[in-house]
């Protein structure tokens, strides 16, 4: 705190696993991957969580991916932009053929919100600070 202005930094570990490959033995939060308490977040996890708590309506999805990953509401043109995308992902994974099967639900808008959860954890918002 500097006079009347007050300053924080935001800080995100997003642990998508513990599953620890080198084993320094420094840490106890590293785990063998036949560990029982060894955990791996994939983006259909994400994805499936998301759909669980949002429901199928595109611009729910979008706010609530930011609310999870980025801990903020997205702004009007990021809902947009975000609905947008799930549109596009969806038509390109049903163009692919390879939705069907595939470990999110085997829809297209299924891999499509797993597509844009992957996008989302990618996002420069993990790689600058405000
Ligand atoms: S600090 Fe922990 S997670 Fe990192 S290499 Fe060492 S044991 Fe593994």
């Amino acid at each position: 705190m500097a006079g009347e202005t007050a300053t924080f930094v935001v800080n995100r570990n997003i642990n998508f696993t513990n599953v620890c490959v080198v084993g320094c033995a420094f840490c106890g939060f590293g785990q063998g991957k036949r560990s029982p308490d060894a955990y791996l977040v994939a983006e259909d996890d994400f994805a499936a969580r998301v759909r669980r708590e949002a429901g199928a309506l595109p611009a729910a999805q979008v706010e609530r991916v930011y609310r999870i990953a980025l801990g903020r509401r997205p702004s009007a043109g990021e809902i947009e932009l975000g609905t947008e995308a799930l549109e596009r992902f969806a038509a390109a994974w049903a163009r692919s053929g390879v939705a069907r099967g595939a470990p999110a639900g085997g829809d297209a808008e299924a891999r499509a919100l797993a597509s844009y959860c992957h996008t989302i954890m990618n996002s420069a918002e993990f790689l600058y600070l405000d």
